[in-house]
C-alpha cells in the first residue's frame, strides 16, 4: 500500500518506488559478509555507470551530499595546494564556505547565476595564478537548474595539468558522465538524487592514483576519504563507523531499478522529456522560467513569481500539496522564485496532473 500523501517535486529527497522502500524493512549486520558484499556490489556498479572501471575507485561516505563535498575538499586539498572554484549558484558557493571552515587556500571565478562558467575565464584565472592546483565546479546547479559545461572546463584542467573536482550531485545517474574522458579526478554524488535511493550517504568516484597520494591530508577523522577508502578496500566493503544499512540496501535496489529502466540513457530521456513538458506547460500558463532554454538542465526548473498581485507562494504550495504534489521554494536572493523538480518517480501522467493543478490555481487568482 502506498502510504505517501504526496509526490515530491524536490530534487532530493525525492519520491522513490515502493520496492526501494521495502528493502529497508530488513535489519542488516555491518560486519557480515552479505552486507559487505552489498557495499562492494554498489561500488562496482557506480564505477560501471561512470565508465570508470579502470584506474578509478569509489568511496561511500555517511551523511548527505554536502558531507561528501566537504569530505573531498578537506581530504584532498593540501595546505600547499590551491583550489579554484567556478561559482554560479548556491552549491558552488558552498564549496567556498567549506574551504573557509577548513582554512583551505582557494579562489573563485564567479558568473551570474543564469549563466554557465566560461572555460576561458577559468583559463585566465589559471594563467594569473600559478599557485592553483585544483579546479572545482558543480555540474547541475540545483539552485537554478542550469547544466554547466564540465567538458569545456575539463579540457582547460587537462591542458594546464590541474586536478578537476566535480559536484555531480544532481546529475550523476540522470546525465551520462564519462568520468575518465572528462578528466575528472573526483566526482561526488549522493544516494537520494538521480539514482533514486533514499537519503543517508554520498559517494565519491576517485582516480585511484591521486587518492593514494592524499593519505594524511584530511582535516577531519569522520570525513577522511582516504581512510574510508582504505578500510573499504582492505576489509572488503567494510565502512568505518556505523553505516546507514537500510539506506545502503535501498540504494542497491535503486541501482537495479535504474538498470531495469534502461540505464542512464533511458532515465535521462525521461527526465529531459518531463522537464521540457513542465517548462513548456508552465510557460503556456504565463510563468517565466529564470534561465534560458539552451542552458536548462533536465532535472529542475526555476520560475519567477507571477506578477499577479494576489499571488502568494504559501497559498500555492498548500493548494498543490492538498492535490498530491510538494514543490520547492526558490534559492535566489535577488528574485522571488520557486522551483519544480522532476527527478524521482515522476512520469508523463504526473506532468499532466501538475499542469492541470496549476491551471486551476491560476484561474482562482483572477
Ligand atoms: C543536493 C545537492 C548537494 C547536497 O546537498 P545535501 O542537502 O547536503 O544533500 C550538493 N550539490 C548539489 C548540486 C545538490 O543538488
Amino acid at each position: 500500500m502506498d502510504k505517501n500523501k504526496y509526490k515530491l517535486l524536490t530534487p532530493g529527497p525525492l519520491t522513490t518506488t515502493e520496492t526501494v522502500k521495502e528493502e529497508m524493512l530488513v535489519d542488516l549486520c555491518t560486519w557480515d559478509d552479505d552486507y559487505k558484499n552489498m557495499t562492494q556490489e554498489i561500488r562496482a556498479e557506480l564505477l560501471r555507470l561512470a565508465h570508470a572501471e579502470s584506474g578509478y575507485t569509489t568511496v561511500l561516505m555517511q551523511g548527505s551530499g554536502t558531507f561528501g563535498v566537504e569530505a573531498v575538499l578537506s581530504s584532498v586539498i593540501k595546505d600547499t595546494d590551491k583550489l579554484l572554484i567556478a561559482v554560479n549558484g548556491a552549491y558552488s558557493k558552498r564549496m567556498a564556505e567549506i574551504c573557509r571552515y577548513h582554512r583551505l587556500p582557494y579562489a573563485v571565478v564567479e558568473t551570474a547565476y543564469d549563466t554557465i562558467p566560461q572555460a576561458d575565464a577559468i583559463e585566465e584565472a589559471l594563467k594569473a595564478d600559478p599557485a592553483i592546483t585544483h579546479i572545482s565546479m558543480v555540474h547541475s546547479e540545483t539552485t537554478t537548474g542550469i547544466l554547466n559545461d564540465i567538458a569545456a572546463v575539463g579540457e582547460v584542467a587537462k591542458k594546464y595539468g590541474k586536478k578537476f573536482i566535480v559536484d555531480a550531485m544532481s546529475s550523476f545517474g540522470g546525465v551520462d558522465i564519462d568520468v575518465p574522458a572528462l578528466g575528472i579526478m573526483y566526482l561526488i554524488s549522493s544516494a537520494n538524487k538521480c539514482i533514486q535511493g533514499v537519503p543517508g550517504f554520498s559517494f565519491i568516484i576517485a582516480k585511484e592514483a591521486d587518492l593514494k597520494e592524499t593519505k594524511g591530508t584530511a582535516r577531519s577523522l569522520s570525513l577522511d576519504v582516504y581512510a574510508q577508502w582504505e578500510t573499504m578496500e582492505k576489509d572488503g566493503g567494510k565502512w568505518r563507523f556505523t553505516s546507514p544499512t537500510h539506506v545502503v540496501a535501498a540504494f542497491r535496489k535503486a541501482l537495479e531499478e535504474l538498470r531495469a529502466e534502461g540505464g542512464i540513457a533511458a532515465r535521462h530521456e525521461r527526465y529531459a522529456r518531463t522537464n521540457a513538458a513542465l517548462r513548456e506547460g508552465m510557460e503556456a500558463l504565463g510563468f517565466t522560467a529564470y534561465i534560458d532554454k539552451d542552458v536548462q538542465g533536465p532535472i529542475i526548473t526555476t520560475f519567477l513569481y507571477p506578477e499577479t498581485m494576489s499571488f502568494d507562494f504559501q497559498d500555492m504550495y498548500a493548494f498543490l500539496k492538498e492535490r498530491g504534489y510538494v514543490i520547492y521554494p526558490g534559492k535566489l536572493t535577488a528574485q522571488d522564485t520557486f522551483r519544480l523538480g522532476n527527478i524521482g518517480e515522476i512520469y508523463d501522467e504526473d506532468v499532466q496532473k501538475i499542469l492541470q493543478i496549476f491551471t486551476d490555481y491560476m484561474k482562482g487568482l483572477k
